[in-house]
């Protein structure tokens, strides 16, 4: 299950091998898989959101049945819908500043109907195009998630009820996943995915509601991996599980289950960890949030500062009814701002979705690679974008070849002028950009 390296005799230096993580690779000068185009990662997480329906107004009631001491929320003063005009407002403005994440599309919501149904309340035309807009407009720049199926109760999968039971074993967001069995974790997922599919959406992965599997996550893992091969065919699953808002801690993805590896059906099931609290507008749409805890005016702290400058993935965490804020859009105006503050302090950051953020590190954790005189040779169970290598010694040109093709690499001034399919020198070094595919490849220099 790690990573194997091989080594071949470097006339540049002495071989150098990497092992299953960066952090360990024994001589980290000589061979280090970089960022992304040696950028910092960066994406933005939007759960709860679905068709039409707002989330909070039909779920409070029904986490206020199980806890009732809790959830005092007056959730009949909040609106039943958010509205599709705010879903293109919201897309347009992150079109316009590159932004890109993952956007719920909760299949069930709140046990309101079926996005490849219908919806009471809503006319199937209003579902339809709904969708539509999903379809088209938010899978570009956005992945798709179910989040489990109804966000609220446990669904039995055999007849399509939910349980019974209104309490916390048969609530998706507390007991019922945590005792559960990839298998069983797996059917599960896979069923909340099968209502995407014939509601015409793609998922590589999936989001966990509230505490879903949150004492079982190599079960989690594992199921995903399952559900998401088995509906999509997908080989690098992912699911967003944990926040982590320490910085003494990583928030790099972890990769699970990683098998197959010699073959052409190697997969894995990476966990994406959010690095900020929901400090938009809250779940409810309720909970005042603050731009300065992203990035203050300053541009000088915050948690976003601490995690770009780690050179981690950081990617924040929302719910659609905290950016909307029941039409104020408190969430969307202080997420602009933290926008507007990042791409003022930074040059260097690329957005990516959670998928490509997971096929990147999938990549990294299990490409072979060695160096020989000035020729670099990889051998990949996954592919990825713009996988960027440093290698040692300079260069004088770079050719990447695989299979058929032949793609001469454009020499770059510099580290900043990197994009895919360049290379540049940077000290003794040799930084190199290109698409990564699966299987074997090889830079001759
Ligand atoms: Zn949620």
């Amino acid at each position: 299950m790690h990573r194997r390296a091989f080594v071949k005799n470097s006339t540049l230096s002495t071989a150098a091998m990497l092992t299953s993580r960066g952090l360990r690779n024994p001589i980290a000068d000589e061979i280090q898989i970089l960022n992304p185009q040696n950028r910092v990662p960066v994406s933005f997480i939007i759960d709860d959101s679905t068709a039409l329906v707002n989330l909070a107004y039909y779920g409070i009631p029904q986490f206020k049945e199980v806890f009732p001491d809790q959830y005092l929320q007056n959730w009949k003063k909040l609106p039943r819908e958010i509205p599709d005009s705010f879903v293109l407002e919201f897309i347009e403005w992150c079109d316009n500043q590159g932004v890109k994440g993952k956007y719920s599309m909760v299949p069930y919501p709140a046990c309101t109907g079926w996005l490849h149904r219908f919806i009471p309340g809503w006319t199937k035309k209003e579902l339809e195009a709904s969708l539509k807009i999903v379809r088209e407009l938010v899978q570009p720049n956005w992945d798709i998630h179910s989040e489990m199926i109804s966000h609220t109760r446990v669904i039995n999968t055999k007849t399509g009820m939910p349980f019974p039971e209104p309490s916390a074993n048969f609530m998706e967001n507390w007991e019922w996943s945590q005792a559960k069995s990839a298998d069983e974790l797996g059917e599960y997922i896979a069923y909340s995915l099968q209502i995407l599919k014939d509601a015409g959406l793609h998922c590589d992965g999936v989001t966990t509601p509230g505490g879903f599997g949150n004492r079982n996550i190599p079960n989690l893992a594992r199921g995903t991996q399952f559900a998401v091969k088995e509906v999509y065919g997908g080989k690098v699953a992912h699911f967003f599980r944990e926040v982590v808002t320490d910085k003494n801690q990583s928030v790099q993805p972890q990769v699970f289950h990683a098998e197959g590896l010699d073959g052409e059906q190697a997969s894995c099931s990476v966990h994406i960890i959010g690095c900020t609290g929901d400090w938009f507008g809250g779940w409810d749409g309720l909970t005042p949030g603050d731009a300065d805890r992203f990035i203050t005016p300053d541009l000088k702290e915050g948690r976003m500062v601490e995690v770009i400058e780690s050179g981690e993935p950081a990617i924040m965490v929302c719910h659609w009814p905290g950016i909307y804020y029941n039409g104020d859009k408190l969430g969307f105006n202080i997420f602009k701002t933290v926008v507007q503050r990042l791409h003022e302090k930074y040059d260097h950051l690329i957005w990516m979705k959670l998928s490509a953020i997971s096929s990147y590190w999938a990549a990294k954790e299990f490409t072979k690679i060695a160096v020989s005189g000035s020729q670099v040779d990889l051998v990949a169970p996954f592919d990825c974008e713009d996988f960027t290598l440093q290698v040692p010694g300079p260069l004088t040109k770079a050719v990447f070849k695989a299979g058929a093709k032949t793609i001469v690499l454009n020499r770059v001034p510099s580290k900043k002028s990197l994009q895919k399919n360049s290379w540049t020198i940077d000290g003794s070094n040799t930084i190199l950009c290109f698409d990564l595919p699966r299987g074997s490849s090889r830079i001759e220099g």
